[in-house]
């Protein structure tokens, strides 16, 4: 049973790191890699106010979309021989594949959805700074690595986990997690006052590709 939540803190953790290093650190060093789609994805969610139809596509006629299929595919072949000990934790990481897929095409089709529900991922396109919010599904390791920017506070989760939880779970819920990780939500204040600095400066900078 406890291979369950496991499984979604590695999906959680890989997700921040392959999203950080293969998909933005990488590409930018190597212009004519298959991960310079990424860039590309950058690029059209910026001008189209967060949509990118792109995910209507086809993945054998797109490049990104067939990356993304692909990788998830991957992960989930590779975590496949572990049913065998840990069943819990397969599903767990097959339960993480498909949110990451559900979550991302969905909130590309529709932004007023992943304006509310996604703020971290909305976060991530949309901030003065593409190079932060690099979790997708769940905020998560973004707190635990001090990378997460908050951009409207109007929409932001109100909980580290990234989840509605009602008034007398939250209460607790964060003062647990401001314990546990002082540091963490001091990055995250600081975080958003310069990220609203930025903003009422006009500093913005577009990603290079
Ligand atoms: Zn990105
Ligand atoms: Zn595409
Ligand atoms: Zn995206």
């Amino acid at each position: 049973m406890l291979g369950f939540p496991v499984a979604l803190l590695t999906a959680n953790a890989f997700e921040w790191y392959a999203h950080k290093v293969w998909l933005h650190e990488y590409p930018r060093k190597h212009r004519n890699s298959p991960f310079f789609s990424h860039i590309r994805h950058h690029k059209r969610v910026r001008l189209n106010g967060f949509e990118d139809e792109h995910y209507t596509m086809p993945m054998f006629q797109d490049q990104e979309i067939f990356n993304e299929k692909v990788a998830l595919i991957g992960l989930c072949a590779v975590f496949t021989p572990t049913v065998a000990v840990a069943p819990f934790f397969t599903a767990g990481i097959y339960y993480s594949a498909w949110q990451y897929w559900h979550k991302h095409s969905k909130a590309h089709l529709q932004p007023e959805w992943a304006r509310t529900q996604l703020p971290w991922h909305y976060d991530h396109h949309m901030n003065t700074h593409q190079d932060a919010n690099w979790c997708v599904t769940r905020p998560w390791f973004d707190y635990l690595m001090g990378t997460r920017v908050i951009g409207d506070d109007s929409v932001a989760e109100t909980n580290p986990l990234g989840m509605a939880l009602p008034g007398w779970l939250e209460r607790p819920v964060n003062r647990v997690a401001r314990r546990l990780l002082p540091k963490a939500f001091q990055r995250l204040d600081a975080n958003r006052h310069s990220e609203h600095g930025r903003r009422q400066r006009g500093e913005v900078e577009e990603i290079a590709a």
